[in-house]
């Protein structure tokens, strides 16, 4: 169930996992699934036609080494600004996954920009925009789910996330929509071995 797979700090990825059939999409040149790359492109297409402005992917598949790198700067920021190494790790943690637990090693996942040169990624930016309010109502129609959303840090452990969406087919993005379940619940519902 290599779509359904649960990717966290209780369930990290191995150093070497890398997916197969990575493209790379031409705008942002981030790397994604060809099948999520497809269904991003066909969601995206759908958003324009109601009239809606583009949406970006600022982030798609991140590899093990690069996420280590992410992850360690972070650290080191907080350590300069005067944290002991255990709490610089806590509040990176509070951000970013350390490496190998960030569910992007899967190619499965995009992280929402709004323009072309978005760095930043407020809550507010995101859930402000007629493009957010849009994917909330279709994205399912596309296969994509809200990974984190704001009613399930409970199951995800992981905090609010509105530009974060997770490819996991359109079957099953629906049928998680209809029961409001979020991955963590559905995948124990139905599919835990
Ligand atoms: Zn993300």
């Amino acid at each position: 169930m290599y779509k359904l797979s649960i990717v966290n700090e209780d369930r990290p990825l191995d150093a070497l996992y890398i997916p197969e059939s990575l493209v790379c999409e031409p705008v942002m040149h981030i790397w994604l699934v060809k099948e999520v790359y497809e269904a991003f492109y066909e969601m995206n297409r759908a958003l324009q036609r109601e009239g809606l402005p583009s949406i970006y992917g600022r982030r798609g598949y991140l590899c093990f080494a690069y996420q280590k790198k992410l992850f360690q700067n972070e650290v080191q920021k907080n350590i300069r600004q005067g944290l002991k190494a255990e709490l610089a790790y806590e509040k990176a943690r509070r951000t970013l996954m350390p490496p190998g637990c960030s569910e992007h090693q899967l190619g499965l996942c995009i992280d929402i920009a709004l323009h072309h040169m978005q760095q930043d990624n407020s809550i507010s930016i995101y859930e402000e925009s007629p493009q957010f309010h849009w994917m909330r109502e279709y994205a399912t129609s596309y296969g994509f789910i809200l990974r984190y959303p704001k009613d399930k840090m409970f199951y995800t452990k992981f905090s609010y996330r509105p530009w974060h969406y997770r490819y996991v087919g359109i079957g099953h993005a629906k049928k998680m929509a209809k029961l409001g379940l979020c991955l963590e619940e559905y995948y124990e519902a139905f599919y835990k071995e």
